[in-house]
This record gives C-alpha cells, sequence and structure tokens, in this order.
C-alpha cells in the first residue's frame, strides 16, 4: 500500500492548490475528489460563466451598436454553440491543472 506525507480531500481550488504547491517541493500527496477536479470554480462557477457572461456582453454590445454610430444590427443567438463554447473551457482548464501536480496521486472517491 503506498504512504503520502498529505492526504487533501477535495480538488477544488483549495485542494488542487495545494497540491500544486508541495508538488514544488517536491511532496507527493494523495488528492481525493468525490466529483470532478477543479471543484465550483472550474466546472459550475468562475470559468463557466464568465464564458456565458463573456457572450452576454457581446450580445448586448452588437445590438446597441447604434448607439455608437455604427450600422443596427440584431444578433441571432445560437444557444448550443453558447453552450458548447463554456464546455470547451471547462475541458481546457481542466487538463491544464492536471499538468501541474504530476506528483500527485489522484483518487476518485464517491461518497
Ligand atoms: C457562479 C459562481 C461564480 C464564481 N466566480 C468566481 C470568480 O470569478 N472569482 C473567484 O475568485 N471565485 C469565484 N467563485 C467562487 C469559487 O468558485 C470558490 O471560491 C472556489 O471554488 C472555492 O474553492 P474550494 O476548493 O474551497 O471549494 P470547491 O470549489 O467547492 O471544491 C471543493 C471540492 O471538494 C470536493 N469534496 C467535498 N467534499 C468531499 C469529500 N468528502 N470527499 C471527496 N471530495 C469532496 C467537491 O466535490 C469539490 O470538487 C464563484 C462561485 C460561483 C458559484
Amino acid at each position: 500500500m503506498s504512504e503520502y506525507k498529505v492526504t487533501i480531500i477535495g480538488g477544488g481550488p483549495g485542494g488542487y492548490e495545494t497540491a500544486i504547491r508541495l508538488n514544488q517541493y517536491g511532496i507527493e500527496c494523495l488528492l481525493i475528489e468525490e466529483e470532478r477536479v477543479g471543484g465550483v470554480c472550474l466546472n459550475r462557477g468562475c470559468i463557466p460563466t464568465k464564458a456565458l457572461v463573456k457572450s452576454a456582453e457581446l450580445y448586448y454590445e452588437m445590438s446597441s451598436a447604434s448607439n455608437y454610430g455604427l450600422p443596427s444590427y440584431k444578433p441571432e443567438l445560437d444557444y448550443e454553440q453558447v453552450f458548447n463554447r463554456k464546455k470547451c473551457y471547462r475541458r481546457t482548464t481542466g487538463k491544464w491543472n492536471r499538468a501541474y501536480f504530476p506528483k500527485t496521486q489522484y483518487s476518485h472517491f464517491k461518497r
């Protein structure tokens, strides 16, 4: 059975940042996550909501172009594309983060 100096429960920003720091010091650790590494921030909160907010901002700006002396334009909203873009960010950030803690054993544990 493997032994680790540190066990981290929860792979959100708190947990994976701890794993990254421990890895930088060469300390092997075990990270236990019951859902997806990234926690609320990468999977539901910060990153996905910012992707949606950006689409909403652009939609608003394009719709109000005439206020800025530009031709008025009513953009068509493609919900599928908007949500695909959000999913794409989630996949990319997930890969990016795992690359930062090579000395971490990751364990998926469902309560
Ligand atoms: C809509 C929204 C937008 C946000 N936007 C921002 C922003 O722009 N900027 C910002 O700084 N913050 C933002 N936040 C806040 C940010 O998401 C949180 O501060 C951050 O996720 C907290 O990280 P954490 O690691 O403490 O907890 P969490 O992200 O909640 O991670 C905890 C992890 O632990 C796992 N876990 C819990 N219990 C167990 C267990 N017993 N066994 C195994 N695994 C377990 C969970 O599955 C989860 O993955 C936003 C939050 C929301 C909801």
